[in-house]
């Protein structure tokens, strides 16, 4: 099944407590496709600069992340700068510089237009819709959003609510979208506005998808050494959607899957800076990891 996915090409500048990078890939789309390419080839919407480093869109597409439909534009790449606390539970936006992004207006090429399963990354939710409106007839759209959004666009996102198969966002986004401290109330209310699914990461403590069959949890890959955050619910995103499409089920158990590869692409992209990690390892290790899940999980009840 095709995948698409739209959303941020960045040149990230990161602090963590291990160590920092400069101008490093980054953005959604970016960990997205990365992740996703390991189980499918991926199609890529979004808007790079002049400044933007073209070995990079020789080596992605080497790896099946189709670039042809990212704009080149005349200016800067969108930059963003951040820096973690010392436990990396929490991250100051230092820098935010839009560039070439400020005036994207997203158009797809023939190509892309017939792709079954769509990922509209983090990005102005009035793009989201423009990108969906292009797309002939998606099977499955999954959406992620931020407390920008939630707050500058909500009209917009409750538009988008109501054509999105799934939303993906962390726990304090869905506590800010639906003004509900209780994620289990949250999703009940946006599952109210539109989305038959909603997955909630809750970055260490893993990840939960909650549709009418009920509650499936993921935990996070237990890590010794975790590097540097960013990116790792978009690689989630792309574990998750590319395990769909490279299947074509989306059933529910396929949907659980999903869930576990989600988490195993994002475990292995906190584990280096950028898209470092992706870089080295290959699909066996990946679907290694994935199986050893079963092991952190797994019990009998026996007795019980
Ligand atoms: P995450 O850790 O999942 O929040 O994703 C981090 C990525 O999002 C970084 O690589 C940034 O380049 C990108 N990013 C940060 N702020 C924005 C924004 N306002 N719009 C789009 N992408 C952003």
């Amino acid at each position: 099944m095709k995948l698409l996915v739209v959303g941020s090409i960045a040149l990230d500048s990161v602090e963590t407590p291990f160590g920092s990078t400069s101008d490093a890939l980054g953005g959604s789309a970016i960990f997205f496709g990365y992740a996703a390419a390991f189980f499918h080839p991926v199609q890529v919407v979004g808007v790079i600069g002049d400044d933007f480093p073209k070995e990079e869109l020789d080596r992605m597409a080497a790896r099946g992340i189709d670039m042809t439909g990212v704009e080149h534009a005349a200016g800067e790449s969108f930059r963003w700068k951040g820096k973690y606390s010392y436990d990396l539970q929490n991250r100051e936006t230092l820098d935010t510089r839009l560039g070439v992004f400020a005036d994207f207006d997203p158009k797809l090429p023939d190509a892309y237009r017939q792709a079954k399963l769509v990922f509209l990354g983090n990005i102005d939710p009035r793009l989201q819709l423009r990108v969906l409106d292009q797309v002939d007839k998606p099977d499955f759209v999954a959406c992620d959003t931020m407390n920008y959004w939630i707050e500058g666009q909500p009209d917009t996102l409750m538009q988008l609510l109501k054509r999105i198969d799934v939303l993906m966002v962390n726990d304090a986004e869905a506590r800010q979208l639906s003004g509900d401290w209780n994620i289990y109330r949250a999703a009940r209310w946006i599952r109210e506005r539109g989305p038959k699914m909603v997955i909630i990461k809750q970055g260490e403590y893993g990840a939960v998808l909650i549709d009418d069959s009920g509650i499936f949890y993921v935990p996070a890959f237990p890590l010794e050494d975790v590097y540097d955050p960013t990116g790792a619910g978009d690689a989630f995103a792309g574990g998750f959607m590319g395990h769909l499409a490279r299947t074509g089920d989306l059933s529910q158990a396929n949907l659980r899957r999903a869930m576990v590869f989600g988490s195993t692409t994002g475990s292995f992209c906190v584990e280096r800076f950028s898209v470092q990690r992706f870089q080295e390892v290959g699909v066996a290790e990946i679907t290694a990891r994935a199986r050893s899940f079963g092991d952190l999980v797994h019990f009998d009840t026996d007795g019980f």
